[in-house]
C-alpha cells in the first residue's frame, strides 16, 4: 500500500512520530477536519465520538476508540472494528478477539494489562479492507493515542497494521519474525498475524507464537 503518498512530515503531532501515523493535512475543509487530535484523553475520545473525517462515520453504530491500561508496557494495534465491535463499541470483543485474549494470556497478560486499539475506529461495511484516505484520515487519533501511551512496545496484529505502521508495502510474513522501530521515538513493534487469520489459518499459530515470545524478550529489554 503506498503509504508514503499520505505522510506529511511538515505537521506538529510528530513528537511521537510516526511515519505512517501522522496527522491528516490540515487544509480549508470544514471545521471538523480542521481539528488536531487532542493530546488528553477525554478531549481525544469525545472527538473520536464525533468524527466525521471519513465516510465511515455514516455507516457505523459508534466509534471504536480502544480500550485497556493507559499506562500499560505494551499496545496492541488491529485493523479496524468488526460487527462485534461496532455493536459493543470495544476493540477485538468477537471471536477474533477471544483468541486474541488467549494469546495474550499464554504470554502472561490479561486483558485489562495492556492497551488495545484499531489504526481505524469505524468499522467498515461488509468487513472490507481500510481504504488508503480512510487510514489517513483516521491517524492522528492513533497518533495521539501513543504518544499518551508511551508503551514500552507494539503488537501490530495484521497487513494492514503492520503496513500502515511501518510505512511499509511489505507482507505480514515478511515483516514478522524481527523487531521493527516505529516513529521517531523508535518504540519497538512487533508485527504478526491477525487473530481472525489465525482462525482460518491454525497451523500459523506456531509463528504467532514466535512473534509473541519475541515480543515478551523486547519487553523484558531482552531483544
Ligand atoms: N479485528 C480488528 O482488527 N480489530 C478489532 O477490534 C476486531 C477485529
Ligand atoms: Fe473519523 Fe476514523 Fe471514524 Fe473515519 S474511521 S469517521 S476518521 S473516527
Amino acid at each position: 500500500m503506498g503509504i508514503r503518498r499520505w505522510v506529511r512530515r511538515d505537521l506538529p503531532v510528530q513528537s511521537l512520530s510516526g511515519p505512517g501515523i501522522v496527522s491528516p493535512p490540515q487544509s480549508s475543509t470544514p471545521a471538523t477536519v480542521q481539528e488536531q487530535p487532542a493530546t488528553d484523553w477525554e478531549t481525544l475520545r469525545a472527538q473520536v465520538a464525533a468524527c466525521e473525517k471519513c465516510a465511515l462515520y455514516a455507516s457505523r453504530t459508534q466509534t471504536v476508540f480502544g480500550t485497556g491500561d493507559r499506562n500499560a508496557d505494551l499496545l496492541i494495534i488491529g485493523e479496524a472494528p468488526g460487527a462485534d465491535e461496532d455493536r459493543l463499541g470495544e476493540p477485538f470483543v468477537g471471536r477474533a478477539g477471544q483468541l486474541l485474549d488467549q494469546m495474550l494470556l499464554a504470554t502472561g497478560f490479561r486483558r485489562n494489562q495492556v492497551y488495545i486499539a484499531n489504526i481505524l475506529k469505524c468499522r467498515p461495511p461488509d468487513n472490507r479492507n481500510p481504504a488508503p484516505d480512510e487510514i489517513l484520515a483516521c491517524s492522528g487519533y492513533l497518533a495521539s493515542q501513543i504518544s499518551m501511551l508511551q508503551p514500552k512496545a507494539i503488537l501490530a496484529v495484521g497487513g494492514i497494521s503492520a503496513t500502515s505502521l511501518l510505512e511499509t508495502d511489505q507482507s505480514v510474513g515478511r515483516l514478522r519474525g524481527e523487531v521493527h522501530y516505529f516513529g521517531e521515538s523508535r518504540i519497538p513493534l512487533v508485527a504478526s498475524y491477525h487473530p481472525a487469520y489465525l482462525l482460518r489459518k491454525p497451523a500459523e499459530k506456531a509463528k504467532s507464537w514466535v512473534d509473541l515470545q519475541l515480543l515478551m524478550r523486547v519487553l523484558r529489554g531482552a531483544a
